[in-house]
């Protein structure tokens, strides 16, 4: 039978391309949040983008345009934040069916420019085309820091602390109450909202990359049981989550507890929380002045423990 997508998975197609395509010398390419491109003026260019697609990503009828606007603009913007650079400028390709309403596309924007605003990204350019039916965005995100101080995938180190800078699982709640259809509630609105109206941790990823002893830094969107396996893989370390440290708001563990969902299943499990997932040495750990919360340890062991039987969203997987 002739191999198909699912029997490889997202990150089994990712690696085949990135064997095909090595980047220059000095350049660091695919398997990061961002590419990272040294410039001659003491500073590193960081592009990275990020595609949303209807029904992949969003549900047309559920999502408030202004929100998907803003989403589509938050998740590139993260993704700079992971490394802990400053973004600069996006790009927006959108992908419309005729019949969208005019209003709709107005709402979008409102959202985008509300958070790229807020982040001094500018919107420069971009593209548009029909779509048959679905809606398709694609964002592209340019960013910058001091040379060679992007934080990456690949410098964990054994025995350093495994942190995130909030809580997890309140957006993988959020999008659980809306395919359940619950009725929204305060509680379960706030849960919402964090899953449509992600914040990038921008100021909160500069810190951590100025700070001597943080290490590995990624931003978290697919769930840190699917995340963390990235900086295992590029760093050749292990790690030994615990699972109680993990840190569930206030709203999530009502929610939870009322409806009788396992909230460190979604904290674990559960992507889009955006938050920051970085390692440090426990000195650094002790002196930082960035909120955060330790949930585990780097081990020179290789593979991932502690979060046996949850897994992450992997594109094109069954299972
Ligand atoms: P993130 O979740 O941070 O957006 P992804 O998991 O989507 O990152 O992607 C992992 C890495 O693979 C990134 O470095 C990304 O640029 C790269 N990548 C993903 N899809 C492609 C592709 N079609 N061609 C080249 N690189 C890709
Ligand atoms: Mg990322």
């Amino acid at each position: 039978m002739q191999e198909k997508l699912s029997d490889l998975g997202e990150f089994g197609l990712i690696g085949r391309i990135r064997e095909r395509f090595r980047a220059p010398e000095g350049v660091t390419g695919i398997g990061d949040d961002c590419a990272v491109i040294p410039q001659r003026s003491g500073r590193d260019t960081l592009v990275s983008t990020d595609m949303l697609i209807e029904g992949t990503h969003f549900l047309r009828a559920d999502i408030p345009p202004y929100a998907l606007g803003w989403k589509s603009a938050a998740v590139n913007i993260s993704d700079i934040a992971a490394m802990g650079g400053s973004p600069t400028a996006t790009f927006l390709s959108v992908a419309l069916p005729a019949g969208l309403e005019a209003g709709w596309m107005e709402a979008f924007l409102r959202g985008y420019a509300d958070i790229s605003g807020r982040f001094g990204a500018a919107l420069l350019g971009g593209d548009t085309t029909a779509s048959p039916d679905r809606i398709c965005i694609n964002v592209a995100v340019l960013g910058e820091c001091p040379s060679g101080t992007a934080r990456l995938r690949s410098t964990a180190r054994p025995g350093d602390l495994i942190c995130v800078t909030d809580c997890l699982g309140d957006s993988a709640g959020g999008l659980k109450a809306i395919l359940e259809g619950l009725e929204r509630d305060a509680d379960v609105q706030a849960l919402i909202d964090r899953h449509y109206l992600p914040l990038p941790r921008v100021e909160e990823g500069r810190r951590l990359a100025a700070t001597p002893g943080v290490h590995a830094m990624m931003d978290i969107s697919d769930g840190i049981g699917s995340d963390l396996q990235h900086i295992l893989e590029a760093s050749g370390v292990g790690a030994e989550i615990d699972l109680p440290s993990l840190p569930l708001s206030p709203v999530l563990q009502r929610v939870c507890a009322r409806l009788g969902w396992d909230a460190a299943a979604l904290a674990a499990g559960g992507g889009e929380d955006y938050e920051l997932l970085f390692t440090c040495t426990p000195e650094a750990e002790q002196a930082l002045d960035v909120p955060h919360f330790v949930i585990g340890e780097m081990t020179a062991q290789g593979g991932l423990r502690g979060l046996e039987g949850l897994s992450g969203f992997d594109h094109f997987r069954k299972s």
